[in-house]
């Protein structure tokens, strides 16, 4: 394989909870990516695309052969007066925002971090909050991916739509993402409001909050009664910015959510007892906050703390009475829960395997410490989420397989039956894949 030679290398996703060992691809232009598709689909070998790592899910998790786009992650067209954009597949969001920022636009919404390549990004139907908002994927107008057969196939609602229908959330297994056009907005700032209140309070009002704030989310710590809200309210750019100073940023985001919160959570681990005082005190810490800065400033912030993570979509209405539920699992258990639940909404799309395909949602994201076991906690929460007709996030931890999925992703099977027309080798395969997808008809086997 040319220029992007393969290169024997340890991977492991941002967590630590993946890990393999593959020979490495990096591509420098498509018809390099064609070339290693095609190579690896003769060989019987299977290859797998590469974000940045970032799902705790093993999505990712290359077997044999691994494509990573460091090399093939450029601008390639920005029109200032459609706001379309479009970038090859391994353009990581950060820089994505930055050249934005420059052109006078921007993503219209965000997820917590801006550290996933777009191609990535969209696998897994990464999403932020907001009830008028959908994931990423739903401001894609075209994409172009290298398929199984090496061919290089375009597709947006005019051209190839099926496809465009599906790929959007595309896990990875329809073929290599090559390009993708997005729909952008003018810049815009965002006024950020937190404050901490009673988790029941929040509860009873939670459509009251989802409904008037533009980009509204909480986070419950347990082992205590409150939430800290976060309220985020989009503003034109000409209004003017009221940023966080310099050292109340470097105090906010560096020292207390990254370097003390990364003492408070290996005390909760060494010392449980002291994990629900850790709690309260956060709870108060955080306290209260305003200021207004550019969107992706706003929307995404730095996390160096590593944890594991698993997040379910269920229809909106049923979240107060869900996370009663998580809340009564939690405190009648002897868990000590060091990382606080967050809860977050979105509107319905029409995008299929999106958690919130043709439903407004709420999402529920439990977290754990990277180190510490999660099997328990995880699986008593993904139990509750499953009453409500729970969706889990593909790039998050979840247990479901195939038969689970297909109840909650109505159509699953004709993404399935799509995988398997482009790829009936299984190219793309991996054991994630196998699992909630089915293996496709005439698959490779995968090599340990
Ligand atoms: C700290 C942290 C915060 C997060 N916050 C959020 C959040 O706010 N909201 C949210 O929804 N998620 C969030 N996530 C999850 C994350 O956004 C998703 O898992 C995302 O898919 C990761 O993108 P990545 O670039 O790291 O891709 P990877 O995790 O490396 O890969 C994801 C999938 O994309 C595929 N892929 C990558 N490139 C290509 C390509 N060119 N062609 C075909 N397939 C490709 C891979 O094969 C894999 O299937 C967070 C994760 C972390 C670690």
């Amino acid at each position: 394989m040319n220029g992007s030679r393969a290169a024997r290398v340890n991977w492991s996703n941002w967590a630590g909870c993946e890990s393999a060992e593959c020979s490495v691809v990096q591509p420098a232009t498509t018809a390099e990516i064609t070339e290693a598709v095609r190579t690896a689909a003769d060989q019987g070998r299977r290859i797998r695309p590469a974000g940045s790592g970032h799902s705790f899910s093993g999505i990712a998790r290359p077997e044999e052969l691994q494509l990573r786009f460091g090399r093939y992650d450029r601008l390639l067209a920005l029109d200032t007066t459609t706001g379309l954009v479009t970038v090859q597949a391994g353009m990581p969001l950060h820089r994505l925002n930055n050249l934005l920022a420059a052109a006078g636009l921007a993503l219209t919404n965000l997820g917590d971090i801006d550290r996933q390549t777009v191609a990535g990004a969209l696998a897994t139907g990464t999403h932020g909050t907001g009830a008028g908002f959908g994931p990423l994927s739903t401001q894609v107008r075209a994409m172009e991916l290298v398929t199984a057969d090496g061919r290089v196939v375009p597709c947006s609602a005019d051209e190839n739509a099926e496809l465009f229908r599906f790929a959007r959330v595309h896990l990875g297994a329809l073929g290599v993402v090559s390009t993708v056009t997005l729909q952008t907005v003018p810049a815009f700032a965002l006024r950020a409001q937190e404050v901490s209140l009673p988790l029941a309070d929040v509860l009873a009002r939670f459509d009251e909050h989802a409904d008037t704030i533009d980009h509204f989310e909480f986070y419950w710590f347990p082992h205590t009664d409150r939430v800290q809200t976060r309220y985020k309210t989009r503003l034109p750019l000409a209004d003017g910015l009221a940023p966080l100073g310099r050292f109340r940023t470097w105090w906010d985001e560096e020292l207390m959510a990254n370097s003390v919160y990364r003492v408070l959570v290996a005390t909760g681990r060494r010392v449980p007892a002291t994990v629900a005082p850790i709690n309260r005190i956060a709870v108060r810490f955080w306290g209260s906050r305003s200021y207004t800065d550019r969107s992706e400033r706003v929307f995404t912030a730095a996390r160096r703390v590593r944890f594991k993570e698993m997040e379910y979509a269920i229809p909106r209405a049923a979240l107060p009475e869900a996370m009663r539920r998580v809340r009564q699992v939690v405190e009648s258990s002897g868990w000590r829960i060091g990382f606080p639940v967050e809860i977050r909404v979105g509107a319905a799309d029409d995008i299929p395997l999106s958690m919130s395909s043709g439903r407004e949602s709420a999402y529920v994201a439990v977290h754990v410490p990277a180190q510490v076991p999660h099997a328990a906690y995880f699986g008593a929460v993904e139990r509750i989420m499953a009453d409500y007709g729970g969706r889990p996030h593909w790039g998050k931890m979840h247990g479901l397989d195939a038969g689970a999925l297909r109840r909650v992703y109505p159509l699953l099977d004709d993404f399935a039956a799509l995988r398997d027309r482009m790829d009936p080798q299984g190219t793309f395969g991996n054991a994630y894949l196998d699992r909630v997808l089915g293996r496709p008809p005439v698959s490779v086997s995968p090599a340990g």
